[in-house]
């Protein structure tokens, strides 16, 4: 395909959300597949919904994730600027010549009569509400006369009658709407802001977009769309809209059944390859059952032709697997960049553990774990001394004889010279050997002894990656308190 251009164009509602990550991936993808150009566009010209640092949020997110923007408000670019806001001119310049083509007009009608006329119209119960074109018909000196003296205003599209408005779009198939169904929209707001749908169509074609990849709750904007294409007589580009994602009960994905932010998801530890993978197969797949994907391999197998048409939905556990998988395949030298990270954020800041150290730590417990955090969280034990011990595990394994075991398995570690596993094996065998007993009467206290707990990596590795001096410290601690 040539000179393919496309954009994620979010508007700054405060977080960059899923839906939108999946729209921004499938753009991403398509331009990364096609050696096209990839651009964001802020879309800010809805002053009641700017929230402030909402576009640094949404760079932010889209950064983490590595989707890399060619064109964008930060990066500039031949077509900039990227904001809406700062494109005022722009959209005016555009809406003056549809009125001068007799495409778009001027409306004073007042917020009064436009609710009248609402009223009225639900009174004779018809579908929608329309502007009835009452301004339509003013003339172009009853018009300057109305400018002149200060009376408000807006523009608006003139949308003929009985027209059919007919798009194919690359999920949906053929669409076809009524131009009797759509209202003459207003394109520039009575504060000299475009409308969403005057300043989208006008930056797309501006900026030679030649794709619009965007969710299906656009469709229905569609037709006003290309209403304004006709008349402003621009070629359309082609629409892809992608499906809707949906809640496990099949409802529209919402915030009252989970995170619905990239930003929560980072929060929680997924890695973005997992999260980028994830959101990649909402609504789509390769035509194979294949799920764990690279970026690289995204790129080469992703198409618009295979996005489906009905709703995807978003399966927390889904990402959950695919998080341990990503994470599973990581290199030990990988997964040690961000154990450190999670080590300075966390209360083993101030602590100081060499990278041979944490290699240890990681090379036990990279199968046990789905998260980074998971290294602090299900074996704190490597990183501080337990604080408590396992209750059940205590009642179960630490019995009025096992002080006197445990106190002669010290000290027959205590002998040891720079022990590996085998060894502290050796000596418990030995140590069990003495007492006639088996050598799980010893090692399920030995483990809640160094560990607190009664699952983790085997006690013999545990114990040696903390070192003699240590646990030999940890069984004083146990003995003096579990009795
Ligand atoms: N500003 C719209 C949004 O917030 C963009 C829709 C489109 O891509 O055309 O999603």
């Amino acid at each position: 395909m040539e000179n393919v251009r496309v954009r994620f164009a979010p508007s700054p509602t405060g977080y960059l959300h899923v839906g939108g990550l999946r729209t921004a991936l499938y753009n991403y993808l398509f331009a990364r597949k096609n050696n096209g150009k990839f651009i964001l566009r802020i879309e800010d010209t809805d002053r009641n919904r700017f929230v402030e640092g909402a576009v640094e949020n949404l760079i932010d997110a889209l950064k983490w994730c590595g989707l890399n923007y060619d064109e964008g408000p930060d990066i500039g670019g031949i077509f900039g600027p990227y904001i809406q806001s700062q494109r005022l001119s722009t959209y005016k310049e555009q809406a003056r010549k549809l009125i001068a083509d007799g495409k778009a007009y001027y409306c004073f009608c007042t917020p009064q009569r436009l609710e009248k006329l609402r009223e009225e119209q639900q009174k004779q119960k018809l579908p929608q509400a329309k502007y009835d074109k009452h301004c339509l018909h003013l003339s172009k000196t009853q018009v300057q006369q109305k400018i002149a003296v200060g009376i408000p205003f807006v523009i608006r599209l003139n949308v003929l009658p009985n027209k059919k408005i007919i798009f194919d779009d690359v999920v949906r198939g053929r669409v076809e709407f009524e131009s009797n169904n759509v209202d003459d929209q207003v394109l520039i707001k009575g504060d000299g802001y475009p409308t969403y749908h005057l300043a989208n169509v006008v930056d797309d074609h501006l900026m030679q977009i030649t794709h619009v990849i965007r969710g299906e709750e656009w469709l229905s904007s569609t037709p006003k769309h290309v209403l304004l294409y006709d008349a402003f007589e621009w070629e359309r580009p082609v629409f892809a809209h992608l499906p809707l994602l949906l809640n496990p009960d099949r409802s529209k994905l919402s915030k009252r059944q989970g995170d619905v932010a990239v930003e929560d998801y980072r929060a929680k530890g997924f890695l973005k390859e997992a999260l980028l993978n994830f959101v990649a197969l909402l609504g789509w797949n390769a035509g194979d059952d294949k799920e764990f994907y690279y970026m690289n391999e995204l790129i080469e197998k992703f198409s618009l032709e295979r996005v489906n048409k009905s709703g995807a939905v978003f399966d927390l556990e889904k990402l959950n697997w695919l998080n341990e998988e990503h994470l599973r395949k990581k290199s030990n030298e990988e997964i040690l960049s961000m154990l450190k990270t999670e080590i300075c954020n966390s209360q083993f800041a101030i602590l100081n553990f060499s990278d041979h150290y944490l290699l240890k730590v990681i090379n036990a417990m990279r199968e046990r774990v789905s998260f980074v955090h998971e290294f602090l969280t299900k074996s704190s034990y490597f990183f501080a001394a337990p604080k408590e011990y396992e209750e059940t595990s205590r009642q179960k394994n630490w019995k009025p004889e096992t002080s006197e075991q445990i106190q002669k398995l010290r000290a027959n570690f205590a002998q040891l010279e720079n022990p590996s596993k085998e060894d502290y094996e050796l000596a418990l065998k030995q140590t069990a050997a003495e007492f006639n007993i088996s050598a799980g009467k010893l090692i399920h206290p030995l483990r809640l002894a160094i560990s607190g707990t009664s699952a983790g990596p085997g006690i013999f590795d545990i114990a040696e990656i903390l070192g003699k001096d240590e646990v030999l410290k940890r069984i004083d601690t146990a003995l003096a308190l579990l009795r």
